[in-house]
Order: structure tokens, then C-alpha cells, then sequence
């Protein structure tokens, strides 16, 4: 990690601003439907989305309740296989009936919102919707997209704010691009 060095993209200021708007947003759209009686799933995709989903969900003001789901499209590196794989943390049963919000940091090829969605649905699901902090629409290998985005950004590889590099960086308080010294 010596040899690589992370220039900031995002401030804790901007996210901080942004992630308030999504709150409100999704304040907005649950608050129109949701009762006491019916709270919604957040999903949290883990690790990368752990920090995201902390900030958000605590100012999004209606009932929620979390689960998370590790899933792994990476092995050490930067490029998905193509192939996410849900390697534990929920029991899908949980699903069946609710309102789920799937929160994870970057949409990127498209690969793993498009697998968490399907599972969902699968799980029986009434309502499936998306929100991410990042948003890579140039990389997209499939067709995806996410109900919440924090920002649209280039086909570049960033860390921080719960986003890392082979582990590294993920406590980064801000968002920045990794690349050689
Ligand atoms: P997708 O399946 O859409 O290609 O990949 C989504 C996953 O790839 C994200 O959940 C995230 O874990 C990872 N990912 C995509 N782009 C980046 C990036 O720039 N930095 C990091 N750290 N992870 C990324
Ligand atoms: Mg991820």
C-alpha cells in the first residue's frame, strides 16, 4: 500500500450534505405509505456499505429494520467477476411480505444489485428499492440502476468512507481516488 497514494473526490462536507437530501428523500417516499405496522428492511451490503448506511438510515424518519448480507464479487483486486455471490449474514425468509431498501456503496457493473434484487424478490419481497452512495453508469454490464443515488461519478477506482482497497482505507472519513505514487 506504500506505493499508492488517495486523492480526495468527495469531502465529509459534500457527503455529509448529500446523505441528508437522500434521508429526506426516502423520508418522503415512505412516509406517504408506511405505518408503524409495516416497517421497511434496510439491506445493508457489507462491508463497503456499513459507514453509508449508518449516516443515512439514522435521518431517514420512519420505522426500519436492518439486515445484512455480505456478498463477494471481488477477491483481492479491483474488477468484479461477474459472478456476486451472497456469502452470508441474512436468513431470506425474512423477506417474504416486507418493504425492502437495499443499501450498498457502489453500482458499478451491476452485477451484484441486480443479484441482491432478484434474490429479494425471490424471498418474496413486496417492494424492492435501491440507494447507493456511488454511482459508475460508464462501467454498467448489465442493465441496473438504483432508486437513491448519492453521486454519479467516472469510471474511476475510489476508497474511504467504508470503502477500501484490499482492506485498506476503508475508515477514511471521505471519499478519494487510489492510484500509483
Ligand atoms: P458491481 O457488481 O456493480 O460491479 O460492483 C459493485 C461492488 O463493487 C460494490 O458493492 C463495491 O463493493 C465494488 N466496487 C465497485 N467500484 C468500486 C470502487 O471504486 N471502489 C471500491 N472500493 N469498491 C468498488
Ligand atoms: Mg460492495
Amino acid at each position: 500500500m506504500e506505493s499508492m497514494k488517495v486523492s480526495p473526490l468527495l469531502t465529509e462536507e459534500q457527503i455529509r450534505i448529500r446523505v441528508a437530501e437522500i434521508a429526506r428523500d426516502i423520508t418522503r417516499d415512505l412516509s406517504t405509505k408506511v405505518n408503524d405496522d409495516d416497517p421497511t428492511i434496510a439491506l445493508i451490503l457489507a462491508n463497503g456499505a456499513l459507514f453509508f448506511a449508518a449516516d443515512l438510515l439514522r435521518q431517514v424518519e420512519a420505522p426500519i429494520e436492518l439486515q445484512v448480507v455480505r456478498v463477494s464479487s471481488y477477491g483481492a483486486g479491483t474488477q468484479s467477476n461477474g459472478m456476486p455471490e451472497i456469502i452470508g449474514g441474512v436468513s431470506l425468509d425474512k423477506f417474504r411480505g416486507r418493504r425492502v431498501l437495499i443499501v450498498d456503496d457502489v453500482l458499478d457493473t451491476g452485477h451484484t444489485l441486480s443479484k441482491i434484487k432478484k434474490v429479494v424478490r425471490e424471498s418474496g419481497a413486496k417492494e424492492v428499492r435501491s440507494c447507493v452512495l456511488l454511482d459508475k453508469p460508464s462501467r454498467r454490464a448489465v442493465e441496473e440502476n438504483a432508486d437513491y443515488i448519492g453521486f454519479t461519478i467516472d469510471d474511476v477506482f475510489v476508497v474511504g468512507y467504508g470503502l477500501d482497497l484490499n482492506d485498506a482505507w476503508r475508515t477514511l472519513p471521505y471519499v478519494g481516488i487510489v492510484s500509483e505514487k
